[in-house]
């Protein structure tokens, strides 16, 4: 790589996808598996092969976040992350500053272990609690306890890390005090980052061939609206809270529109590469070009969802019906040079984005 193949390289945030998991939770619809003993060396090798591929092809580019995730990416023998470090820091410029996130899940990571990932990097642990009640998690499937969970935030923070813990709301039968109740117990935890999702059944689930009470949806729009009232940090994203400074840095700079490569089966990327953005998924895999018209149009889709919203650059203007903007001032809002949604356009969020573009 010379000057040159530097300076005319964007910086890429890198996603990587550990698709293991010890069981199947019942609602998870994602790229994983089942898998007690994967091929942890034929994972590694794929990943670097992968690595070393986009490095080729877009050179060795700055790298401002690295984000594992899964599937349950705290399986990972601490050997197979150095590794997969290794390989990183060889193909890429990581920022000194790179957050490097790790998504894990109770029961996988003791104190040895998490000190091994922060050996190699780890500077911030998203953790899969799901639910503070025993029941509730062995409905959903989930191999822990709440116990297991809260001990594995507090030894994270404890060692100095970022931690966030992910949250579902709106199980069958659930009510707007069970979520109330629920906020309360998390701010208990002291966590800067809260990730709270709403249980939606998925086909090809167990809770999919099931035929549960979910609640109505003006109960789940009562629940998500309780959510910011009781929780003690603020919403950034739909389904996202933090304390300032505190947000996710990976997924802001994604939603932002950043460029990110997406290494291993089941992530996909966005790579900018000779003055024209592709899309992209595995090793050439998927690598297309995307018009101007349809990267602005996912700038809108992923800054809508943010609290900031979408910057109103031109490229976005050129896509945007301002027209319906100014006859729908009660759900979106020009706060300067950013669009963003009202509260009440949140709810309905997938409505407004089509109603949205020209
Ligand atoms: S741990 Fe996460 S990825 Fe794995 S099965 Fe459960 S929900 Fe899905």
């Amino acid at each position: 790589m010379n000057y040159y193949d530097f300076v005319m390289n964007i910086a890429h945030n890198l996603y990587i996808h550990v698709p293991f998991c010890m069981s199947k939770c019942n609602y998870c619809a994602f790229y994983s598996f089942a898998c007690k003993n994967p091929d942890w060396q034929k994972y590694a090798d794929d990943i670097c092969k992968e690595l070393k591929f986009w490095s080729e092809k877009i050179g060795k580019v700055k790298v401002p976040t690295i984000f594992f995730g899964g599937g349950t990416p705290s399986l990972m023998p601490v050997d197979v992350f150095e590794c997969i470090m290794n390989c990183i820091n060889q193909n890429f410029l990581v920022d000194e500053s790179c957050e490097i996130t790790l998504e894990s899940n109770p029961g996988t990571l003791d104190n040895e272990k998490l000190s091994g990932f922060i050996a190699n990097g780890v500077n911030r642990l998203s953790v899969g609690v799901q639910s503070l009640k025993d029941d509730e998690l062995k409905f959903l499937g989930r191999k822990h306890d709440a116990k297991t969970a809260i001990n594995l935030l507090n030894i994270a923070k404890g060692m100095g890390l970022r931690v966030s813990g992910d949250f579902i709301y709106g199980l069958p039968n659930q009510n707007v005090k069970d979520v109330i109740d629920l906020c309360n117990d998390i701010n208990k935890l002291e966590l800067s980052h809260v990730s709270m999702y709403e249980l939606t059944i998925e086909e090809n689930t167990p809770f999919g061939k099931m035929n549960l009470n979910m609640p109505d949806n003006d109960t789940m729009a009562q629940m998500y609206d309780a959510i910011p009232e009781h929780l003690l940090l603020p919403r950034y994203e739909v389904s996202n809270y933090a304390k300032l400074g505190e947000e996710c840095r990976h997924n802001l700079n994604v939603w932002n529109g950043d460029a990110y490569i997406g290494i291993g089966r089941g992530a996909a990327g966005r790579v900018y590469y000779d003055n024209v953005w592709y899309e992209q998924r595995g090793n050439g895999e998927l690598f297309e070009k995307i018009t101007n018209e349809t990267r602005s149009i996912e700038k809108i889709l992923t800054g809508m969802r943010t609290m900031r919203g979408v910057k109103l650059s031109d490229d976005v203007k050129n896509v945007i019906n301002f027209d319906w903007i100014n006859s729908h001032k009660d759900l979106v809002e020009i706060d300067g040079e950013y669009l963003h949604t009202c509260h009440n356009g949140l709810l309905i969020l997938d409505d407004i984005i089509s109603d949205l573009i020209k």
